[in-house]
């Protein structure tokens, strides 16, 4: 697991001072991490009954889609206001500074459909804590939320459904 961490680029500073920003593009364009990346998440789900993956717009795309193919179901989009063109259910939660929404289509799930929603990163859990309610408020029953990586000192788990939570490379 390590090759795979030491991929991912630091970017000092990005979006602002302080913060030390994981650069996942530099993993993703490289053949073989990517596939090895993309394979061990789906390992974990074979022969697990999954009905849908949920990704996070914008990075949780690639691995959701990615994923929805290997396990051989659908993917469903939370996006960000004003994207999704039918009808919307929509969660506002906090940030550092203020608030943002994401949004799913109203009629994304039959009711009890399983699902993961993937993710690029898990840092304070803001972003997935709301799509677990998003999703859950939409008659989905949360399988487990899956990141390609996760930044352990920021504790983002505690926010999440206990021992629903996994990510392949930790810092
Ligand atoms: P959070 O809600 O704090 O768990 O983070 C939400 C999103 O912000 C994640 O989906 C990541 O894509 C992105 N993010 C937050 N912190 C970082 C970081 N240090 N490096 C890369 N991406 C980050």
């Amino acid at each position: 697991m390590d090759d795979l961490k030491q991929i991912i680029r630091d970017i000092p500073d990005f979006p602002k001072k302080g913060i030390i920003f994981k650069d996942i593009t530099t993993l993703l364009a490289d053949a073989k991490s990517f596939h090895r990346m993309v394979d061990l998440l789906a390992h974990r789900y074979l022969g697990e009954k999954i009905d849908q993956i949920v990704g996070i717009e914008a990075r949780g795309f690639i691995l959701g889609a990615a994923l929805a193919y290997k396990l051989g179901t659908g993917i469903t989009l939370v996006r960000k206001p004003g994207k999704l063109p039918y009808k919307t259910s929509s969660i506002s939660y906090e940030l550092e500074y203020g608030h943002d929404s994401l949004e799913i289509h109203e009629d994304a799930f039959q009711p009890g459909d399983r699902v993961i929603v993937a993710d690029d990163l898990l840092a304070t859990g803001g972003t997935m804590a709301a799509v677990v309610k998003l999703v859950e408020r939409n008659g989905a029953v949360l399988h487990e939320c899956a990141f390609m990586a996760e930044l352990e000192f920021l504790n983002g788990r505690s926010k999440l459904p206990d021992g629903k939570v996994y990510s392949l490379l930790k810092f």
